[in-house]
């Protein structure tokens, strides 16, 4: 062949080649360099699969793989699972504790909703916070099949995995929770 030949060949080569590797690197926006995402803050439109970031990848892995299970199935129906909160470090749940002290006025008040960094299932992997509302109608409904479990009556999207498939009776919010109180 001669070389102007192979000169083009590789050029027509390369240029086939260059939008698969970024396409492989679409989906995923966090890079390790990206420390926005560090602490288990999430960008709007994260989904169950994005293993880029800290909050999805450090969840409990039986947690992270049922989920995607479940996900999976009901992405047939249109349903796409996404994170609003997965695991935290222990600063950004006191961080989350703080203000949620401001929002409702009272440390009692506020324990409705967030749990301190000791006892949080987010900062252990256990939880996962769902979003949108045909996900967590899509779990309320199937979700006890995978083990996948409502835990509090008063936060649809939170869900821990509960691998003997029965879910337990929900708590009304977590303050009846008694790991809250260990
Ligand atoms: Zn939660």
């Amino acid at each position: 062949m001669p070389r102007n030949r192979i000169l083009q060949f590789l050029v027509v080569a390369l240029t086939a080649l260059a939008p698969a590797a970024c396409a492989d690197q679409a989906p995923f926006a966090a890079t390790p360099v990206d420390h926005r995402w560090a602490d288990g803050a999430l960008p709007e439109g994260a989904t169950v699969f994005d293993d880029g970031y800290p909050g999805v990848r450090n969840l409990d892995p039986d947690l992270l793989h049922t989920l995607r299970e479940a996900a999976t199935d009901a992405a047939a129906e249109g349903v796409v699972f996404y994170v609003n909160s997965g695991w935290r470090s222990p600063e950004r749940q006191n961080l989350l504790l703080r203000d949620a002290v401001r929002t409702y006025g009272s440390k009692e008040e506020a324990a409705r909703w967030v749990a301190t960094a000791k006892r949080s299932r987010h900062v252990v992997g256990d939880a996962v916070d769902l979003g949108r509302t045909d996900a967590t109608s899509w779990l309320s409904e199937h979700g006890a099949a995978y083990g996948l479990c409502q835990i509090y009556r008063n936060e649809p999207w939170h869900y821990e995995l509960r691998p003997e498939n029965a879910c337990p009776a929900m708590y009304d919010d977590p303050t009846q929770d008694p790991r809250m109180h260990q």
